[in-house]
C-alpha cells in the first residue's frame, strides 16, 4: 500500500452532487490546503434523489447545485463546471466524452479523479459506471492524441496526458490518503447536501468516520499508520 502524493493540479469527474464529498473530500481539502488546484466536474444535476412527494426535478436541481458549492466552498474547491445531465440519463456519448476531454485538455491536471467503474462487490449506480468509465477513457486515449476532437486544438486546446487516475469505491485499493486532519471538514461538507442526509448531520459526522477508520484499518500495517483514510485504486500513464 502506498501513499498517494499531492498532485499541482487534480480534477474530479463526478456523477452527482456529494459523491465528490463521500468519495475523497478529505483527500481534496487536504490538497488544496497545501496548494494544489481542483476542478470539480460534477456529470449530472441529481434531479432524481429525492422522496419528497412534493418536489419536482427542477426545483431539486437548482438546490443540489447550491448544496455541492456550498460544500465546495468549504473545502476551498476552486472551481467547478456543472454539465447538468439527469439523474440516471447520464450515457457513454461522443458528447459527453467531448465534454470531459475538453476539461482536461483546458485544466490539465496531473491527477483525475472518478468512480471505480469495475465494482462488482455491489451494485454501482448507472451514472457512476459511466462517468467512471467515461473518465478513464477520456484520459487515455482521447485528451492525449490530438487527432482526436481535433476542433478543440483549433479552439487552442492542445492534447493532454494524464498521468494518474484515482479510482475511489474500488473493490481494489492500492494507494492511501491519510485524513487524519481534514476528516471533520470532510463531514461538514457532506452534511451541506442537506437534500440528500436522512439523518442529522451529527449521525452523519458519525457514519463517515466510522467509515474513514474502517479504511484506515484495512490499509495500516503495509508501511501505512493512520486513524482516517481514504483510499483508491490508482492506474499511471506514461507522460
Ligand atoms: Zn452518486
Amino acid at each position: 500500500m502506498e501513499l498517494i502524493e499531492r498532485p499541482d493540479r487534480a480534477m474530479l469527474v463526478i456523477p452527482h452532487p456529494d459523491d465528490g464529498e463521500s468519495g475523497c473530500a478529505g483527500t481534496i481539502a487536504k490538497w488544496v490546503a497545501e496548494g494544489t488546484r481542483v476542478l470539480y466536474v460534477v456529470c449530472t444535476n441529481g434531479d432524481k434523489g429525492t422522496s419528497d412527494p412534493g418536489m419536482t426535478r427542477e426545483r431539486l436541481a437548482e438546490i443540489r447545485e447550491r448544496e455541492q458549492r456550498e460544500a465546495m466552498k468549504l473545502l476551498g474547491v476552486q472551481e467547478a463546471v456543472f454539465l447538468g445531465y439527469g439523474d440516471g440519463e447520464l450515457e457513454d456519448t461522443w458528447q459527453f466524452r467531448e465534454q470531459l476531454v475538453r476539461q482536461i485538455r483546458r485544466f490539465k491536471p496531473d491527477v483525475v479523479l472518478a468512480i471505480d467503474p469495475h465494482r462488482t462487490a455491489m451494485h454501482n449506480h448507472r451514472d457512476h459506471r459511466v462517468s467512471g468509465q467515461a473518465a478513464l477513457d477520456a484520459c487515455y486515449p482521447y485528451a492525449r492524441d490530438r487527432l482526436h476532437f481535433q476542433e478543440q486544438e483549433r479552439e487552442g486546446l492542445e492534447s493532454w496526458k494524464v498521468g494518474t487516475v484515482l479510482l475511489w469505491g474500488s473493490d481494489h485499493p492500492d494507494v492511501v490518503s491519510d485524513i487524519g486532519g481534514t476528516i471533520d471538514i470532510k463531514a461538514k461538507a457532506l452534511a451541506r447536501h442537506e437534500s440528500q442526509l436522512s439523518r442529522d448531520p451529527n449521525e452523519v459526522a458519525e457514519w463517515i468516520k466510522g467509515w474513514a477508520r474502517r479504511n484506515a484499518e484495512r490499509v495500516n500495517g503495509n508501511g501505512v499508520s493512520c486513524e482516517y483514510a481514504e483510499i483508491f485504486r490508482k492506474i499511471s500513464f506514461r507522460r
